[in-house]
This record gives C-alpha cells, sequence and structure tokens, in this order.
C-alpha cells in the first residue's frame, strides 16, 4: 500500500513543470535534450527535465531584452503586486515546494518548508521596496545648476544560483530584480532545478509579463551562460556560488563591464569565549553547523572554543549531535538529510579522513552512511591539528571541528587567517570584548550571541573572496539600478 508521504512525492514531482520557461512560455529545448534529477537519499531518478542548449540561452535572453523596455515603465505599485501575490501563493503551495524541494536537494521537510518561507519573505520585501526607490534634487555648490538624481533599473540581467537553498538563492535575486525593473535570466544548479522551475509556475500565476523571469536549466552551465556574459545584451550579473566559478566569471563579465553582484564561499569561524552561556553556544553551534546539514555557505567551518571551556563544550555538542536523526528527509522526524550528491558526501568523507590522519580525534559521527543515498553522520571532531585541509576548505557537510584558544588576540588572529570573509559567529557575555572582537574580525557579517544571521530585511554577503555586493535589507535593490545624473543649468 502507498503512504500518504509517497502519494505526495509521486504527485509532486507528476506536477512539477519539465520544461525551460521562455518569454511566458514552457518549452523543450531545442534539439529535445534532456538531463536527469536525482532523488538525493536513494540516488534514483526522479524525472528528467529540458536540458537548454546555448541557442535556448540565447532565446531566454532575447526575451527579457525584449520585455526590458516595457516592464521598466510599469508603475512600481504593480511590479510590487507581482512580488506580493507571488509570496502569497508561495505560501499556499508552500507544502508542495517544500516535498519538491526535498526530494531533488535532501533537506528535511521541516527545513525545506522553513526555507519556502524564507524565500517568499524576498519577495515582500522587495514588493515593499519596489514602491521606495528614491532620488534627489541638489543645488550645485556654485549655484549655477541643479542636480537631479534618479534611479533606473540596470536591464537584463543574468541569474546563476546554487543548489543548497534552491529557492531562497533564486528569490533572492529575482525580488529585487523584478522590484527594480529589470528582466532577467534565470540558470539554477543542475542538480536542483524543479524548485526554480515551480517557482516559475509561481512567477506566471503571479502575473509576472513574458519574458520578464526566464528559467534556463542546463547542464552545460559555461557553455550556454558565456555567450550571454558576453552577448552585449545583458547588463549584470548576480551569482551565488563557489569562489572558483564566481573569479572565472568575472573575468567573463570584464569584456562587457557588466555589473556584478557575487555572493561567494565561505569559511565561517565560531568562537565562544570562557564568559559565553555555554548551553547557548551548543543551541547556536547546531544552528551554524547543522542548518542545511551544514551545506551553506554559512556554516560554521572552524570552532575556536576557548582552552578552559573546550572539554564541557565538545562533550555537550557531541550529545546533541549523536541524537540527530539521519535520514529521507521525507520521512517522519529525520533532522539530516543525505549530503546532495556522491561527489558532496566523498568530499566530507576525505576531509575528515584527512583531520584524523593528522591526529584530530573523533568525538561521534565520523562515518557515511546508512544506506544507499549520500549520507554523512553528524561529526565532532577534537584537537584538529591546523594543518588540516578542513581549515582552509569549505567543509559543505555535518561535521564540526574543534581547536582551543588561549587569548583574544590569537582567536581574532585565527578567525581572520582566510581569503574568506563572509560570516563569523561569536559567543561572549562581555558586551566591550563582543563588540571589539566583531569591529577586528574581518567579514561582511558577525553573529553575536546568535547562530544564524540570515534575513531579509538585513544587508547579506562578503568581504574579501567570499564577494562583491550585499543581497536583502535596504541596499539590495541597489545591485538592480544604476544611478543617473541630471545637471540642469539655471
Ligand atoms: P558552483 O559549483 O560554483 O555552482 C553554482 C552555480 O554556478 C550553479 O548553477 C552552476 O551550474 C553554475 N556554474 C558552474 N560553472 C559555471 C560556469 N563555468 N559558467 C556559468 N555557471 C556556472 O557552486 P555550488 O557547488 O553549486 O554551490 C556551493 C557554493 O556556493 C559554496 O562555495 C557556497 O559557499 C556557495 N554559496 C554562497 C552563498 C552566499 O550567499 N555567499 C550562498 C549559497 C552558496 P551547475 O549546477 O550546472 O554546475
Amino acid at each position: 500500500m502507498t503512504s500518504a508521504s509517497q502519494e505526495h512525492e509521486t504527485r509532486v514531482v507528476d506536477a512539477a513543470p519539465k520544461k525551460l520557461y521562455i518569454n511566458g512560455q514552457w518549452r523543450d529545448a531545442r534539439g529535445g535534450r534532456v538531463l536527469n534529477v536525482h532523488d538525493p537519499s536513494t540516488g534514483s531518478v526522479l524525472c528528467t527535465v529540458a536540458d537548454a542548449s546555448p541557442e535556448d540561452g540565447r532565446d531566454a535572453l532575447e526575451a527579457a531584452q525584449a520585455a526590458q523596455k516595457d516592464f521598466a515603465a510599469m508603475p512600481p505599485r504593480k511590479r510590487a503586486a507581482i512580488l506580493m501575490r507571488a509570496f502569497e501563493l508561495m505560501h499556499e503551495r508552500q507544502d508542495d515546494l517544500a516535498m519538491l524541494m526535498t526530494l531533488e536537494m535532501g533537506k528535511p521537510l521541516a527545513e525545506a518548508a522553513g526555507e519556502v518561507a524564507y524565500a517568499a519573505e524576498f519577495f515582500r520585501h522587495f514588493a515593499e521596496e519596489a514602491t521606495r526607490i528614491s532620488g534627489g534634487y541638489q543645488t550645485a555648490p556654485a549655484g549655477n545648476a541643479r542636480f537631479v538624481v534618479r534611479k533606473e533599473p540596470v536591464g537584463p540581467s543574468l541569474l546563476i544560483t546554487p543548489w543548497n537553498f534552491p529557492l531562497a538563492m533564486g528569490t533572492r535575486k529575482i525580488g529585487p530584480a523584478i522590484a527594480a525593473g529589470c528582466t532577467s535570466v534565470l540558470k539554477p544548479a543542475e542538480l536542483t532545478p524543479l524548485s526554480m522551475l515551480a517557482l516559475a509556475q509561481v512567477l506566471e500565476d503571479a502575473g509576472a509579463p513574458p519574458g520578464v523571469v526566464n528559467i534556463v536549466v542546463t547542464s552545460s552551465a559555461g557553455q550556454v551562460m558565456e555567450p550571454l556574459i558576453r552577448s552585449g545584451i545583458a547588463r549584470k550579473l548576480s551569482f551565488t556560488g563557489s569562489t572558483a566559478v564566481g573569479k572565472k566569471l568575472l573575468e567573463q563579465c570584464a569584456d562587457k563591464v557588466l555589473r556584478t553582484s557575487m555572493e561567494l564561499g565561505g569559511n565561517a569561524a565560531f568562537v565562544v569565549f570562557e564568559d559565553a552561556d555555554l548551553d547557548q553556544a551548543v543551541e547556536g553551534a547546531m544552528l551554524a553547523k547543522m542548518r542545511n546539514s551544514g551545506e551553506a555557505c554559512t556554516a560554521a567551518n572552524r570552532m575556536f572554543i576557548h582552552r578552559s571551556v573546550i572539554h564541557e563544550f565538545s562533550e555537550k555538542l557531541a550529545q546533541r549531535m549523536g541524537q540527530l536523526k539521519v535520514g529521507r528527509g521525507v520521512d517522519e522526524g529525520v533532522q539530516v538529510g543525505p549530503m546532495v550528491d556522491a561527489t558532496q558526501r566523498d568530499k566530507v568523507k576525505e576531509l575528515v579522513d584527512d583531520a584524523v590522519g593528522a591526529g584530530a580525534k573523533v568525538v561521534v559521527g565520523g562515518e557515511t552512511g546508512p544506506g544507499e543515498g549520500y549520507f554523512y553522520q553528524p561529526t565532532v571532531l577534537r584537537d584538529v591539528p591546523r594543518e588540516a585541509r578542513m581549515w582552509t576548505e569549505e567543509i559543505f557537510g555535518p561535521v564540526a571541528p574543534l581547536t582551543p584558544f588561549d587569548a583574544e588576540t590569537e582567536v581574532v588572529d585565527l578567525v581572520n587567517d582566510t581569503e574568506y570573509g563572509l560570516v563569523n559567529y561569536v559567543y561572549t557575555n562581555d558586551l566591550t570584548r563582543a563588540l571589539r572582537v566583531a569591529e577586528n574580525i574581518e567579514s561582511g557579517m558577525v553573529g553575536l550571541n546568535q547562530g544564524v544571521v540570515s534575513n531579509p530585511a538585513a544587508p547579506f554577503g562578503g568581504v574579501k573572496e567570499s564577494g562583491l555586493g550585499r543581497e536583502g535589507g535596504d541596499t539590495g535593490i541597489d545591485e538592480f539600478l544604476e544611478t543617473k545624473y541630471i545637471g540642469i543649468a539655471m
């Protein structure tokens, strides 16, 4: 007999759009190519989806170009209404969107439902921002002219998103693009196209005009996107993904001097001082480490714990990590799903084996499994030597490496000893120290006594090789706006 959950799985996969969304139409790829979408909890194929060629990409960008002028002229209130309707529809469809995301990406259903709500919030936030785009009127210092300053949409934009937050990384870009009056072509990750195609359906149902948002799924990311970046039609690239790919894309963007927003990799430190509330710190560590099973750019990658409390902290953390239920994200009570694919799972295993080989001690976990899917057990490692690869490489999995520190200056240097600068977390009950450390560490974001910083109303982004620009907050929309100054003789 099929369970209610199995029926739900089958229904959402059957109902999911599986074609490219170009110029308001659902269509097959030219040449008819398709790609397989897998369930990472079993390794089995869920369905096939149209696999775009470079010609399909070109069609999508030309559709965006054709729609740009009218869309820029659409009253902000109407653009806001599209986003608000899309926000409402995402909530109405939350269960189905969450199921689809869990099936293609692996995260537990409750987390997927949380991501749907988080992703929808970007639409509400930018619906509100759309009507507040402002400018200026100023007297020239010599008094002989007036300056009028206005904001205009950048123009057709290319948006590229990763697999780890299949919806939220998309709405964080589509939201401000629509609010600013930019049309776009979005390429989701090959591993998780279904969530983005379902979002295209949401936007169509919310009244987004043809060509305003185009979705191109492809197994040939470079071949499809590079010609678009170099086309001279696109005016902007907003990318979320790895630093290595981001650097390559920045080079391509130089060709036509595109505006760029780059949300790249992270290597977050999680610092616990001796005066911290240890239970609160453990709670925060669980969030900072285990949100999205560690597959997050914001995931705590290096845990520096004051020597006087590291034993107690590691015992408490290991106890919590060891209790987590690992399994298929669709199953009742599961808290940790599989890694997104075998490559990701093997990378986590490789980094743990490397650390253990260098002398780290496994407090809990340290193994793959269970079952057929790409699972890795929640793991706590102690005494991880500084030469271990996981201090410099993103783990992107449920592994918490701990090492002791003695002094504040020492730990600030350790935190900053990385080319990344996305987010760092600091736990202390000394207010002056908290502010001093927050000011001295090099990252775009700091979590003080909290393990999650993401919020659509706050500016998200990194410094150093973690990226350029900010998404969300009151500046996120600026990434899609140009400033025009009109000088008027008086
Ligand atoms: P990735 O390999 O860089 O891929 C990201 C996106 O870029 C995917 O859509 C990918 O397509 C596409 N892509 C790959 N090569 C390309 C090329 N030559 N031209 C155009 N597009 C290309 O990263 P990922 O493994 O999916 O995601 C994990 C990374 O994202 C981590 O480093 C993480 O820290 C970072 N991330 C950052 C943030 C942030 O806000 N800072 C948020 C989430 C994730 P395919 O799927 O087809 O390869």
